[in-house]
């Protein structure tokens, strides 16, 4: 990795002497453009931070994530839908509307760049607000499950995100057009497992990665912050960036820790 690091030194003092920060931001881009030239296959992994920008809090932020307001065990629980469909929906019709009115932002949109431009594998997300599809994403892998699509819990019937809101009955309650079982949506809720299809996915993934980019993810929540240690146990190299300190921080390759759709931008101009 320091062999790239002279050549940016050098450009950087003949140009007009740019703040502190800006330099340093160049040089971590600089470096995770060269690893990304290098890596056989990158997969990033990405979290709530990514989404920020497009106006969705993280739930860790004080003050702001939903998951203050109410009790997260108290609404979105499984058993909560289970037991009393209409009150669970009465909480979380909202909330769908909420994310599913959301757009991609730049940060989204540099990682669907990069996989177009054959330097990104995969995408493995914990996020459910579909903004990597919306953002030119191909191969999207949603460990937590999506807004994108409701299911019949009887039936097996699969409602697209635009189509729930014709379901709701007088109670409010989302019925299936088909056979009026209850349907919920496609998200993991508290009390799921996740599903058992994507996380093999992310895995295998994982496994086969020479470069795991990680964006706007603390890397806390688990089994998805395991996977930075299967790509590092096959030899693989990580690029952290969030904001904020994660476990993985002293073993990262690159750790760029500013606003994630200018440390991507950053990183999409030292490739060009
Ligand atoms: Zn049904």
């Amino acid at each position: 990795m320091g062999g790239g690091l002279s050549d940016t030194d050098t450009a950087l003092m003949s140009s007009s002497p740019p703040p502190a920060s800006t330099a340093a931001v160049q040089v971590q881009a600089q470096q995770l453009a060269e690893l990304l030239k290098k890596s056989e296959c990158t997969v990033a992994l990405t979290g709530a931070g990514i989404s920020v920008p497009s106006g969705i809090p993280d739930f860790r932020t004080p003050g702001e994530g939903i998951w203050e307001k109410v009790d997260p065990m108290a609404v979105a629980h499984i058993e909560a839908f289970r037991r009393d469909p209409a009150k669970f929906w009465g909480f979380y019709r909202q909330r769908l509307q909420m994310l599913g009115d959301k757009e991609p932002n730049g940060a989204h949109e540099a990682l669907a760049e990069l996989e177009r431009r054959d330097l990104l594998e995969a995408v493995i997300t914990q996020n459910i607000d579909g903004l990597h599809q919306k953002g030119g994403s191909e191969r999207v892998i949603e460990v937590h499950g999506s807004i994108r699509t409701s299911s019949c819990q009887s039936c097996g019937a699969e409602f697209p995100l635009p189509e729930v809101e014709g379901l709701f009955d007088e109670q409010g309650a989302a019925r299936c057009a088909a056979c009026q079982g209850a349907v919920k949506p496609d998200v993991v809720l508290f009390g799921e497992f996740l599903p058992e299809r994507a996380m093999a996915d992310a895995e295998a993934l994982a496994a086969r990665a020479d470069l795991m980019l990680c964006v706007g993810s603390s890397l806390e929540v688990y089994p998805v912050a395991g996977l930075p240690s299967v790509t590092l146990g096959r030899g693989g190299r990580l690029a952290v960036v969030t904001k904020g300190p994660t476990p993985f921080d002293r073993e990262a390759a690159v750790r760029m820790d500013g606003d994630v759709v200018a440390d991507l931008d950053a990183v999409l101009a030292a490739l060009a």
